[in-house]
């Protein structure tokens, strides 16, 4: 397995120690910051020669790159849906004596970046030799959680010798995808304008038309010398600068701050954008950096209260899954329901950006239990607001209902691989998935006469149509599909694909009753709009009744798919490391005749449906394809670790947190360098809580089987559920749950049931017999 450690083991911070220009990428990815509104990659502030992906993010805000293949197909979509890389806001332009700073020409001493995760920042310092004199630097930024549209940077140096200084903060509108298909700028209509006070940048994404407006203004602090005004500005093309002077002395120290702030026309009429970003700036400027910067830190203690995961006796592991709550925290704040959760975030290009089946499949438990519910409600509603482009998509394959995209940033499918496009369809089940998910964990069985029931309904119709009836097996199959394991394509009966397929269309029957039931005349609305009849209702009963899951007999497992025991049948065990990652190493056609599974694909099936199988199955299917799966997707190791957990592989399942958690951390899939993996860091989540802690809820009643890692002395998590926040405590002796607010609550424990009221906790020892493999 490729291990490389990168960072310095810490429960808070992501430590860069010591200078690595080789791995500036990685660690840019790693300390990205984000906040939902806007983000950026753990860039330098000041000019950098070395190699480095430069990369400012406006949620939102994305390009159609047309697409590039040899041979169309019917059904292929146009484009693909860009993130854009946006107007450098941080640039910070420093000479010394005339001489450039650059990290790229000159090497630092001492050098740290770390990214502090308690507090949301990013802190950099060194030592920096230029000329025979030395200096050193200290540089914070961070992106405010409190007023999202604004950030703000402290720019640091102390001389140990005499030396003229001097600052030249920028914006720059020069910037470019380094993705883009044809090479092309994705901005156009740029206006600027610059003078004393502030300085600004506006541009206009080509196609889309979205306007981002962006803003700076500095101050110089030297002593209680206060320099508000810069000493010259300059502009350029999409460029503006303010230049700040002075003399240090031996000794001395000067700081400037910037203040910058970001606004789009998707927030604010565009004919105010301007003045509302001036003016947003503006008040930040006012406040100043400790002000905002003490506002930002409230917001994140706040994150911590509700959403903290402490390990006791586990650096590594603390340290992993605070990485993992962290960057879920600032990819999504959940207040723009037009807003999702791309798998880079904002820390890379790749993967533009765009939704994913991850969202409802990984993210949603995460926000379930860590926001309040108007915030996991915003993720549902974002696929009711698609339906008619999903119902769209699959009239452009000849099918009925609705399918809903694999990539898409505003409900059209953007992704143009025909095995991924028209085939993986499975993500059709997750979105159904995730509605019953959400009304499981919440209660709310209401969204289903709002939002719900037209959902389920079309994607339920879908799968009817695609599903064939096979008389002379007499069982319905779905050809051609690829399962969640991309490494093979076109497959017939994937299992798990068969199996939701079916499962969507029981649990939208029981929506429809319902729906029927509790408010009759919204069912009626919903049939008559889209035009059911009870027939197709009856075809629905009878596939449930026929799908066909295919197994393989003699080992008494489900077979992912029709045909997969022809294949070569090898271990991971057995493969030379050097082969691994084989995404990497092997040919696509030598993969796709493999029988190396890319991610969890019986076993998503089983985590989906868990109450449905018992711990032998669970057993023998997790024995016979955990040695097969490779973990190539980063949303892999999580699901194995929660069955590893269950079935009593307790080892296994620590192991496979560990591959989930510090995935980034160290590197395993070799591409932390692209941006972060942040969709699969809910999976990590989930493998603590729903793993480690054993929790489930199938019946309102919030169910706790846990155990403790062998190596661990204790695990705290909290978690939020229908109002009430739970803390959650398993050492070696005991286990608590503790209600810190809400109304009296049963709970389960090892099944023995409880009541817990508020400031009270049960206790109950640990079942040690859980907690050996
Ligand atoms: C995985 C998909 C996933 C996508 C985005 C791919 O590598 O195979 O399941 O949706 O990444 O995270």
């Amino acid at each position: 397995m490729f291990v490389l450690k990168y960072v310095i083991e810490h429960p808070w911070h992501i430590i860069e120690e010591g200078y690595h220009p080789e791995d500036n990428r990685l660690y840019e990815s790693l300390m990205s910051l984000g906040n939902g509104h806007m983000g950026h990659r753990g860039n330098f502030e000041e000019d950098f020669t070395g190699d480095s992906l430069q990369g400012s993010y406006a949620a939102g805000v994305y390009y159609p790159d047309k697409t590039r293949v040899g041979w169309w197909k019917n059904g292929y979509p146009e484009y693909f849906a860009k993130v854009l890389n946006g107007t450098n806001v941080i640039g910070i332009h420093v000479e010394i004596d005339g001489d450039t700073v650059d990290l790229g020409k000159i090497q630092p001493e001492n050098f740290t970046r770390i990214l502090d995760m308690k507090n949301g920042c990013l802190d950099r310092s060194f030592t920096y030799n230029v000329n025979g004199k030395s200096f050193d630097f200290k540089i914070k930024r961070f992106l405010s959680y409190d007023m999202v549209e604004v950030g703000a940077i402290s720019y640091e140096i102390t001389a140990n010798n005499n030396a003229n200084i001097k600052f030249a903060p920028y914006l720059n509108g020069n910037v470019h995808n380094e993705d883009a298909n044809y090479d092309e700028f994705f901005w156009e209509n740029c206006s600027q304008s610059c003078d004393n006070n502030m300085g600004s940048i506006t541009m206009t994404t080509k196609k889309t038309g979205f306007t981002v407006h962006a803003a700076t203004k500095s101050v110089l602090r030297k002593g209680s010398d206060v320099i508000a005004a810069p000493v010259s500005i300059k502009e350029d093309d999409k460029y503006i600068e303010h230049v700040f002077e002075t003399d240090l002395k031996a000794g001395e120290n000067v700081a400037l701050f910037k203040y910058f702030t970001l606004v789009t026309d998707r927030d604010h009429d565009l004919n105010d954008l301007s003045v509302y970003g001036e003016k947003k700036l503006t008040d930040a400027y006012k406040a100043g950096f400790e002000k905002l910067y003490a506002d930002h830190t409230a917001k994140w203690a706040d994150i911590w209260k509700e959403a903290d995961i402490e390990i006791d006796g586990d650096i590594a592991a603390q340290q992993g899954i605070r990485f993992n709550i962290y960057h879920m925290k600032q990819t999504y704040n959940g207040e723009d329901p037009r807003l999702n959760i791309g798998p880079k975030g904002f820390t890379g290009e790749k993967y533009g950006g765009s939704t994913y089946w991850d969202t409802e499949a990984y993210c949603l438990p995460f926000y379930l239990s860590t926001s309040h519910e108007e915030i996991p409600r915003n993720l549902l509603v974002y696929r009711y607001e698609h339906l008619e482009k999903a119902i769209e998509n699959a009239a452009k394959l000849g099918l009925k209902g609705a399918l809903y995209p694999m990539v898409t940033m505003n409900g059209e499918e953007c992704h143009n691989e025909w095995e991924i496009t028209f085939e993986e369809i499975h993500r059709n089940a997750a979105i159904a998935y995730g509605i019953f998910n959400y009304i499981r964990y919440t209660g709310e069985s209401d969204y289903l006469v709002e939002y719900g029931l037209d959902v389920l309904l079309n994607i339920s119709r879908f799968w009817a149509d695609r599903v064939n009836y096979n008389p002379y097996k007499d069982c319905y199959m779905m050809l051609g599909v690829t399962g969640p394991n991309e490494y093979e394509n076109n497959v017939n009966n994937n299992w798990y694909t068969n199996l939701m397929a079916a499962w969507t269309l029981e649990y939208s029957l029981e929506a429809l009753e319902y729906v029927k039931n509790s408010n009759s005349k919204r069912a009626d609305e919903i049939l008559a709009k889209y035009d059911f009849i009870e027939d197709e209702f009856t075809t629905w009963k009878d596939i449930i009744d026929k799908i066909y899951l295919p197994e393989i007999e003699e080992l008494d497992v489900f077979a992912q798919q029709d045909g997969y025991m022809d294949k070569e049948q090898i271990l991971v065990s057995e493969l030379d490391p050097a082969d691994l990652p084989l995404n990497q190493k092997w040919s696509w056609d030598k993969i796709l005749r493999s029988c190396f599974i890319k991610q969890a694909d019986v076993l998503q099936g089983i985590f989906f449906l868990n109450e449905r199988y018992d711990a032998d199955t669970k057993k023998r299917n997790f024995d016979f394809y955990e040695p097969r799966t490779v973990h190539e997707s980063s949303l892999s190791p999580c699901v194995y670790s929660i069955i590893a957990g269950e079935i009593g592989y307790h080892n296994k399942a620590y192991e496979l947190y560990q591959r989930s958690a510090r995935l980034d951390l160290d590197n395993y899939n070799n591409d932390t360098d692209d941006g972060l993996h942040i969709t699969s860091m809910a999976g990590t989540w989930m493998s603590v809580v729903y793993g480690f802690g054993g929790f489930s809820t199938a019946d309102g009643v919030p169910k706790f089987n846990p155990f403790l890692p062998t190596n661990w002395n204790g695990l705290n998590f909290h978690m939020l559920f229908r109002n009430r926040l739970l803390v959650v405590g398993i050492d070696k002796e005991n286990v608590s749950i503790k209600m810190v607010s809400g109304e009296p609550l049963k709970i389960e424990v090892y099944g023995r049931s409880y009541d817990l009221t508020a400031d009270a906790q049960v206790i109950v020892p640990t079942d040690h017999n859980r907690a050996i493999d």
